[in-house]
């Protein structure tokens, strides 16, 4: 079904409306009746409830996912790429819906959440492709022997979701998963789960019944997944200090895991001197995400390092640039940056602020609430810190909003020792007109995905994952596919050719 755009989109779209869990093809609420609130992050205003799963709501979810997966393996490549076709054309006609139902929980920009949607479009296409592409191996053996792999889906898949693409997240990160033979347990994060149960209605239009069972909650929801021991294998999107306890908690569920983690990021932009100014702005801030989640993105590039000969103009440009978004109701059309997902996270960034100002960064423009907004909205201007050096707090930390901190460098060895003297190491870029300076620096950053000369843009079917803390495993590619997979190598003797031949042609 498609939903129009109206005047009053929290009212068509939350307002009376059931937003229910789906566990083996039902949609049920916590069997304990708990529910959490739902706030809008553009008003401050409560607008809904939805289920929190009790640990025997999990356990029924596994359950089901076990049930149902036998079946669902059995399907092939082909018959389960059917249900994605159909799964594909449902996301596409609740456009409208999903991306209202972001911008409404999560405070993204509306506009940026129909990007999301459509984003997902290279996702339901590429991933059936993938795997029907997919090829084993022969190893060559002594001559009376043959060695072969095969490939099984794990069983049972966990998948824990952040909060800051929710939509794209439920459509997107279950499928490499599905497409290989696995069915699915998924999570949304609490603060964001009105699109993911949305998306719930439209798997269980295209996929049978327990191939994906959704359960809503918080850190106990999610442990309950990591630790069950029907699954071996998860994937999760947040942060690091989360990606390391799923680590932990997994190993002391007594069982070996197979986990891919991608994680937070504080990413350098590095500009040379020979560049255009206006480009570099521009890509500085759509880099950033602004547009998109108001810089809550592991991607962005919170970390400018700018040459000392375009200093001073790249951050009076900057600056100016910055002041040319409108700030506003995330659900509204003219809106380019909403506000933060929630208050804790809003104190939590300026926290973050003060800090910079109390490090002595130069704070240029930004650093506190908008003016005539709705006031109990969670709005931080975009911000920017000049002067920052590498020991100071908003250097080192995922700050995960609009926060933008620009370095002053002159020293090429001393500016590649301050991009990779840190614990994170997701993506980077840089910015020179130089092939040989801009492929050389690319190759010194310690980050898992650069750009030379653009920022932001995944292409799908390359590989997405981060260095050092920043996470564990590929997606978005042919090694995310596989990643779904045990291997299997299937070693055969071969017998007496003499004594064979003689039992066949007797
Ligand atoms: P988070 O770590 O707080 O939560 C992520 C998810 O984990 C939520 O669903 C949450 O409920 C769940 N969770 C929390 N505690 C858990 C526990 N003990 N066991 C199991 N599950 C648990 O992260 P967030 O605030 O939702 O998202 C922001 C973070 O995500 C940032 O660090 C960001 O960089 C990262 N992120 C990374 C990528 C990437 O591709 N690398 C993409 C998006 C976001």
């Amino acid at each position: 079904m498609s939903h129009p755009n109206t005047t009053d989109p929290v009212g068509t779209y939350v307002t009376g409306q059931e937003f229910k869990m789906l566990i083996g093809g039902k949609f049920v609420g916590g069997s304990d009746g708990q529910t959490s609130t739902v706030v809008n992050p553009s008003t401050g205003a409560d607008i809904g409830e939805v289920p929190v799963a009790t640990a025997k709501d999990v356990q029924n979810a596994v359950a089901a996912a076990s049930l149902a997966q036998p079946a669902w393996e059995a399907l092939g490549v082909a018959g389960r790429a059917k249900c994605f076709d159909k799964f594909r054309t449902l996301v596409k006609e609740n456009r409208e819906r999903l991306a209202m139902l972001d911008a409404i929980d999560c405070g993204n920009p509306v506009n940026g959440m129909r990007r999301d949607i459509d984003n997902c479009d290279d996702s339901l296409d590429g991933y059936p492709a993938m795997a029907k592409a997919m090829t084993g191996s022969v190893y060559p053996g002594d001559g009376n022997r043959l060695h072969y792999s095969a490939h099984r889906a794990y069983g049972v898949v966990g998948r824990i979701n952040a909060f800051n693409h929710p939509a794209l997240f439920a459509i997107c990160r279950a499928l490499p998963a599905l497409i290989t033979g696995n069915t699915v347990v998924m999570k949304p994060s609490e603060e964001t789960a009105l699109s993911t149960l949305a998306a719930g209605e439209l798997f269980t239009e295209a996929f049978p019944p327990g191939v994906v069972n959704i359960v809503t909650g918080g850190a106990a929801v999610g442990d309950g997944i990591v630790t069950h021991p029907s699954i071996k294998r998860l994937g999760f999107v947040g942060s690091v200090p989360t990606g390391l306890l799923i680590q932990k908690r997994g190993a002391e569920s007594g069982h070996v895991k197979h986990f891919s983690l991608e994680l937070g990021g504080k990413n350098a932009m590095v500009v040379f001197p020979d560049v255009d100014l206006d480009e570099v702005v521009k890509g500085a801030i759509h880099g950033m995400n602004m547009t998109t989640n108001a810089g809550q993105a592991c991607g962005s590039n919170s970390r400018v390092v700018v040459h000392a000969r375009i200093y001073d103009e790249f951050v009076t440009r900057l600056a100016r640039a910055l002041g040319n978004y409108r700030m506003g109701v995330a659900y509204i059309d003219e809106t380019d940056i909403g506000p933060l997902v929630s208050h804790r996270h809003w104190s939590r960034v300026m926290g973050c602020v003060q800090a910079g100002v109390e490090d002595g960064a130069t704070l240029v423009r930004g650093g506190g609430r908008p003016a005539g907004l709705p006031e109990g909205g969670f709005y931080l201007e975009p911000t920017l810190f000049a002067d920052v050096t590498p020991k100071m707090r908003i250097a080192r930390e995922e700050i995960f909003g609009p926060v933008m901190s620009v370095f002053r460098w002159d020293d090429y060895d001393d500016m590649l020792h301050l991009v990779n003297d840190i614990d994170f190491g997701l993506t980077a870029s840089v910015w020179t007109n130089d092939l040989t300076v801009a492929h050389r620096t690319a190759d010194a950053i310690q980050a898992g995905y650069v750009w030379i000369n653009d920022s932001t843009r995944h292409f799908f079917g390359t590989p997405f994952g981060g260095w050092k803390d920043s996470g564990l495993g590929r997606e978005d590619s042919k090694d995310e596919v596989m990643s779904y997979l045990e291997q299997k190598v299937v070693h055969a003797r071969f017998g007496d050719m003499k004594a064979s031949l003689g039992r066949v042609l007797r």
